[in-house]
């Protein structure tokens, strides 16, 4: 039998966690509710997220603030892009108004690949995480979060500013049960251009080497052409450069 700890406020859901060991947190429970099932995870205690009031999106002065336990099917219409396109494939209907985003954060990897597709848009949209554990209370770019894994915090908010653009790109079965086999995830926020690539490696990357390569592009409009129109199609053209070479 596992205790389950049920705080009703970000303070209690902080305090039960301590520095997180022996805890095992539950939000929607559409992963870790199977992993208990099949006899996969065996809790010590239970901290469930699900009347912590740790839900909700707030957008102020182009920044959102999206609560750990905000189900994904909230981000559809509540959340910036590529997010937004992103949180739409996620499962089916029920998965996401029963999936949260902390719980697609900090979901384990399956191994070689990741089973939280979200990971790619926060890449992109240069995303803050809010988390307590040993320690106290911490807020990390994404990309140290995702580096150091989810292991002994507890995530209580996400928080983006509103990317200038935003695009995505992604390959998927046809089924709503299967999770995204390639996805690249792109924004423009005030750093520059961030693209992250999901379904490569067992968690979404950044790639540094295309952020670069836009950042040193540059073009001017001139007689030939605007500079608009060049950084439409220059992406396209180099596709099919890379194409040939393979
Ligand atoms: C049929 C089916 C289809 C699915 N399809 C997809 C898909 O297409 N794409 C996709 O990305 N995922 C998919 N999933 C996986 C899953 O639904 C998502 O990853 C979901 O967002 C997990 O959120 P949850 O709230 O249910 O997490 P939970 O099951 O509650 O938790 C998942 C993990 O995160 C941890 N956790 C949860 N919240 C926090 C927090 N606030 N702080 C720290 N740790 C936390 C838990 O301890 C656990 O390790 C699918 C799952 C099923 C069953």
């Amino acid at each position: 039998m596992t205790d389950v700890l049920v705080p009703t406020s970000a303070e209690e859901a902080a305090t039960a966690f301590g520095d997180g060991s022996g805890i095992t947190v539950l939000a929607g429970g559409t992963l870790v509710v199977p992993a208990i099932k099949m006899g996969r995870l065996r809790p010590e205690r239970t901290l469930f997220l699900g009347r912590a009031g740790l839900d909700g999106i707030e957008r102020t002065n182009g920044t959102v603030k999206i609560g750990a336990t905000t189900p994904i099917a909230a981000l559809l219409d509540g959340a910036p892009e590529p997010l937004a396109t992103f949180a739409r494939h996620v499962g089916d209907y029920e998965i996401r108004g029963q999936a949260t985003i902390g719980g697609n954060l900090c979901a384990p990897s399956g191994g070689t690949t990741p089973v939280g597709d979200l990971q790619a848009p926060l890449l992109a949209l240069d995303a803050r995480v809010r988390s307590v554990g040993a320690g106290g209370e911490r807020t990390d770019s994404i990309d140290d979060f995702l580096a150091a894994g989810p292991d002994g915090r507890l995530v209580l908010e996400i928080e983006a500013d509103v990317p200038k653009r935003a695009a995505s790109a992604a390959v998927r079965r046809p089924h709503a049960h299967a999770y995204s086999v390639l996805a690249v995830a792109a924004a423009e926020t005030a750093d520059g251009v961030r693209i992250a690539i999901l379904g490569a490696g067992p968690r979404a990357v950044r790639v540094a080497s295309a952020e670069q390569a836009l950042a040193d592009v540059d073009p001017q409009d001139d007689a030939l052409a605007s500079a608009w129109y060049r950084r439409q199609v220059l992406p396209g053209l180099v596709e099919r450069a890379l194409e040939e070479l393979r």
